[in-house]
Parts: C-alpha cells; sequence; structure tokens
C-alpha cells in the first residue's frame, strides 16, 4: 500500500514562495538526541545575527511561518524578543522544542504566548536521551506527551503537535500514536513523523567535498545500514493502521527520484471518540490558492483547529469532505447527541528525509520547506553541518568509484580548487 502522487495536490510552495522559514537560534541542546541534526560547536546566535536572518527569510521566501529551531530554542536566552520580532514581521512563530524548559513551568509557556508564539512541536520518540524518560517505549511516552498538550490547552490559544523520528525500533507503534493522537483531537492539533536519515559508514560510500577526501564528523551518521531505509509509504501503511480514514492531501516529492514522497501532509477530521475522514486534494488545492490570494503567501500552520460545519457544503468539490460528510450524518443518526460536539482538524505530516542513492547523488526534498540562512545563502537545514564543518554540501561516492587524490597545494592553487 503505498500512497499515490496522482491522489494527492503537489503543494504549490517553490524556493522563493514558501510558507515556512527555518530558523535555528542555537545549537545547544539541554538533552542531545540520536537523530539530531546539529552538532553543538557555537552556541547561541546574537539577537542582532538573528534579526537579521528573520528579515532575510521574510525578504526570499515570502514566509507565513517561522519554526524556530535549534539546538533546543527555549534554552536562548532572548527566545521571547526573537518570538516577538517574528511576530512583528507578520510572520507566526512555531516552536520545535523538547519541552524540557516548560515542565511544570506554566509560567514561562504564558509568557512565550504573550510574546506572540504561534504554539509548538514537541520532539518526543523513545529514542532521545531525556532525563527520566531513557529506555521507555512510545506507549510509555502517552503520559509525557499528554501532560504537555493539556498544558499547552490550559494556557489556551496555542497549536500542540508533537514530533517523532521514525526508526526501525519504533516504526510499529506509529498506529498506536496515531490512535492515541485521535483520542485527544480535543487538544492535539497534529503529529510529525521525520523518517530517521543518516549517512551510512558501513563502506557503501567515500565522502568528498569539493573534490577532496573527508573523515565525515557530521552527527547524522550510522554504522547500521538497515535504519536509514524507512519510507514515507512505510509510515503512511501504519498510519491507516491507526486510522483507517486517514488519506494524506499534499505533498512535496524528491529532487532526483520520480516516486519517492518526500513530504505528505493529511489533515484529519473527528470528534472526540470518533474519527470521520480526511481532507483531500481539492480541499487543500482551494486552501493554499485562497490564502494566497488573499494573504500573499501560502499557508502552512493555523492556530484554531475547531472545524467550521460549513466546510462541509465543499464536499461537493473535494471527495474527502465528501465521504467526511457522510460518516458525520451517519455518527449523528447513530448518535444524535454528537450533533453538539465540535469537529476538530487535526494533521499528520510524514517527512521522508534526505535518501542517499545507490549511484551517490542524494534525494532532497523538493521546494524544500525547511531551507535556513548560512551566511547569506539558503542552505538545506538537514545537510547545514556540512556547510559548518566543510565549507559545501558532501558528495557521496559509491566504493568503487575514484576517490580523487588531493592535489599538492600548489598545483590546487593553480587549479582554482583553494
Ligand atoms: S531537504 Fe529540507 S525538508 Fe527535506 S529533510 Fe532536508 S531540510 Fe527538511
Amino acid at each position: 500500500m503505498r500512497p499515490s502522487k496522482q491522489a494527492m495536490y503537489r503543494f504549490p510552495w517553490s524556493l522563493n514562495d514558501n510558507p515556512i522559514g527555518w530558523l535555528e537560534v542555537t545549537d545547544k541542546c539541554n538533552i542531545y538526541c540520536r537523530g539530531c541534526y546539529r552538532l553543538n560547536r557555537e552556541g547561541h546566535k546574537t539577537l542582532d545575527q538573528v534579526k537579521e536572518e528573520i528579515r532575510l527569510l521574510k525578504q526570499w521566501r515570502n514566509c507565513d511561518n517561522i519554526s524556530i529551531a535549534g539546538g533546543e530554542p527555549l534554552i536562548h536566552p532572548d527566545i521571547l524578543e526573537i518570538i516577538a520580532y517574528i511576530k512583528e514581521q507578520g510572520m507566526k512563530p512555531l516552536i520545535l522544542t523538547n519541552g524540557v524548559k516548560l515542565w511544570d513551568n506554566k509560567p514561562f509557556l504564558r509568557e512565550l504566548k504573550q510574546a506572540g508564539a504561534l504554539g509548538f512541536t514537541f520532539h518526543i520518540d523513545s529514542e532521545q536521551n531525556r532525563p527520566h524518560w531513557k529506555g521507555k517505549t512510545e506507549q510509555d511516552l502517552f503520559d509525557l506527551r499528554l501532560t504537555y498538550a493539556k498544558m499547552v490547552a490550559e494556557v489556551g490559544g496555542l497549536f500542540t503537535s508533537f514530533g517523532c523520528t521514525v526508526y526501525p525500533s519504533n516504526v510499529e507503534s506509529i498506529p498506536r500514536i496515531v490512535q492515541w493522537a485521535n483520542k485527544h483531537i480535543d487538544i492535539v492539533h497534529g503529529l510529525v513523523f521525520i523518517c530517521f536519515r543518516a549517512a551510512p559508514m558501513d563502506g557503501t560510500f567515500n565522502y568528498v567535498v569539493k573534490g577532496k577526501p573527508i573523515e565525515l564528523e557530521v552527527g547524522y551518521t550510522s554504522e547500521d545500514d538497515h535504519e536509514v531505509h524507512i519510507t514515507s509509504a512505510d509510515v503512511y501503511e501504519k498510519l491507516k493502521e491507526g486510522n483507517p480514514y486517514y488519506e494524506p492531501a499534499a505533498y512535496l516529492g524528491g529532487t532526483q527520484t520520480h516516486d519517492a514522497v518526500k513530504w505528505m501532509i493529511g489533515v484529519q477530521f473527528g470528534r472526540k471518540g470518533k474519527m470521520y475522514g480526511s481532507l483531500g486534494p481539492r480541499a487543500m488545492e482551494m486552501v493554499q490558492s485562497t490564502y494566497h490570494f488573499f494573504r500573499k503567501h501560502y499557508l502552512a500552520y493555523t492556530r484554531g483547529h475547531k472545524l467550521n460545519k460549513a466546510a462541509f457544503l465543499l464536499g461537493g468539490f473535494d471527495k474527502g469532505l465528501g465521504a467526511t460528510h457522510r460518516q458525520y450524518w451517519a455518527d449523528i443518526v447513530r448518535r444524535p447527541l454528537s450533533f453538539f460536539q465540535p469537529v476538530y482538524t487535526q494533521s499528520i505530516a510524514v517527512i521522508q528525509a534526505p535518501d542517499i542513492l545507490p549511484d551517490g547523488r542524494q534525494d532532497m526534498c523538493d521546494s524544500c520547506p525547511d531551507m535556513t540562512v548560512f551566511e547569506g545563502k539558503l542552505v538545506h537545514s538537514c545537510r547545514l553541518d556540512e556547510w559548518r564543518l566543510y565549507g559545501n554540501y558532501i558528495v557521496a561516492q559509491p566504493l568503487g568509484a575514484p576517490v580523487p587524490v588531493p592535489a599538492a597545494p600548489e598545483e590546487a592553487a593553480k587549479a582554482g580548487m583553494n
């Protein structure tokens, strides 16, 4: 069972008109997890540097929101000013956090809201180095996720989603995670599953930069090749096991392959205790086009997630909404009192991060939404450390391909290699 590109809408996002901008305010973290793309080398960026990056993202990307990431962004001393500045620039600040700084800390949560935060994506999974939660299963972590979801709901008016890196060790838990999220649809706005990716260190490839072999020192390496092949199609199967009504509405493909689905976004509908269906591609297209028509940029995140039931009127144009509408009324017939219950939306995003193809090409997300600013240019945030360590992207060469011999310094200078 694979998601079909023909059954989805291809997001109209591009390099220059993309609703998402990725801002890293620090590379420090308070837990340092497996699967993280970032090495701790430089610490916190200055407020001036961060503001400059925000302005550039707005100017170059036409962003609707800025994803504030790291490292752990909530440990940056100027986080409140950063959030306020993004808001002042007319964009929505979304915080990607491990949540440790927010544990039992509602006053800080209120301050973040007051500064203008749109909400949070809490990264919680079973392979993290989270104090007091090491060695726990995904099911054990439901209590932790629920504590955060309740805390944010109590403060109110904020978006809450949960991110989970997908490894062979937790892929089988996806149906249970989806069911947990569906059960708490009133306070959980979305889920994000990121397929673990790392450069294989089993001798499959040599790594070179600007024609020179290098010792690979980025954080995203793996000795175990079979860890890095979980795809969005694998996750899709598990999502369907969790909620048979889940269907993705939109996608982004790969930059090299023609059948990979690198970003897959679905929006489910349901009330507390019952799921009804998913948004279809036509409605997603309408949302993106209308938002762009009126706001002049595309849409990635919204604060509210209660469905205005008038949206069912679009069921005539959109198969997904039409089927949802029918399920809704079938439910009302069976349980008339559910007519008075709100219907919510809940998104599920799947990201299949870069794949190194057998010939060494790297299949990135087409129109990458998570590009970030590095030394006056946009680079893929998942590969930022290649720029920080080696001044360029790394090239993977399949073993057996001729390894370039580094030129002597004077020959290299003549050839313009330095
Ligand atoms: S290519 Fe872009 S969207 Fe895809 S994993 Fe890398 S940074 Fe994220």
